[in-house]
């Protein structure tokens, strides 16, 4: 599938189009920003790593029946998915209480919720993502009530289903953010909604179950070092990076050293 015209750049990711105006390539890229866009850094081998990691997940979501608009991975940088008008909301679910919601509401650090809780915030960089009420969706159509009905229903069923995947390799996962999108569906001649963007480290909170060790972008987010080997750990212990690698996390643009199971 040859790249047509870059359609977006955006902090981690490169879209590009393709002959068929339904899909389109999504390019990672190695940049890290985090502050809204006030911290940033370049950590080799992380675009490498985190289209491999979602890759395997939302592969792995799709085989437990919820519908991605991941078609299939083409390099070590890009897949291919399929084009969708994305809600202008990002959907963060919460297990554990850390980052935002421990400053906003003063709740400790570390505590373990009843259930998992669902937050929304309006996909607007200039104003810092802010949270947002369903009130907020409704009032300014930026999804139907019928649409986030069926989307906090597939946030559930995402978190569980992620849940027992971290939960067998040793990792708690302990927030995450995803988007949504809505792509035509050829066979049943409708709109669907689909999970788009990316799961990955650089959009969740994982802990090691044991150590509370922070193997997601947190590394970057609060200067603990070691970033690459966070993410490489994850992709390890998935099954998806069995041999030792040595990515190191240096500045711009070395090659990678870096060996992945063939599919
Ligand atoms: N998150 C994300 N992108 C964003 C904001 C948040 O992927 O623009 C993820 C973040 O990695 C974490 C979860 O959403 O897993 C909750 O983030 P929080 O609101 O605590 O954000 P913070 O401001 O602390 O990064």
């Amino acid at each position: 599938m040859n790249k047509g015209k870059k359609l977006y750049e955006g902090k981690a990711k490169i879209l590009y189009g393709t002959k068929d105006k339904d899909l389109i390539i999504q390019h990672f890229k190695d940049d890290a920003t985090a502050f809204n866009n006030l911290k940033k850094s370049s950590v080799e081998g992380k675009g490498v790593l985190n289209n491999r990691i979602s890759e395997h997940i939302l592969s792995n979501l799709s085989q437990c029946g919820i519908k991605t608009h991941f078609i299939k991975r083409l390099n070590m940088r890009e897949q291919l998915i399929k084009k969708a008008e994305i809600f202008p909301i990002e959907f963060i679910v919460r297990n554990i209480a850390t980052g935002s919601l421990t400053k906003r509401l003063g709740i400790p650090e570390g505590t373990v919720l009843n259930k998992p809780l669902l937050e929304y915030c309006f996909k607007k960089d200039d104003l810092n993502d802010p949270l947002i009420s369903k009130e907020h969706i409704f009032s300014f159509e930026w999804a139907t009530e019928e649409d986030i009905k069926e989307i906090d229903k597939m946030t559930l069923r995402i978190n569980d289903i992620l849940i027992g995947l971290f939960r067998g390799i040793g990792i708690k996962l302990v927030d995450f953010k995803i988007e949504y999108g809505k792509t035509w569906n050829k066979d049943t001649e409708k709109k669907e909604i689909v999970l788009a963007d990316e799961i990955s480290p650089d959009t969740c909170r994982l802990w090691d179950s044991k150590t509370e060790k922070k193997l997601d972008k947190d590394r970057f987010r609060k200067d603990l070092g070691n970033i690459i080997q966070g993410y490489q750990e994850v992709a390890r212990r998935l099954g998806i990076m069995p041999e030792e690698t040595n990515i190191s996390e240096v500045n711009f643009g070395k090659t990678i050293p870096i060996k992945f199971k063939k599919k």
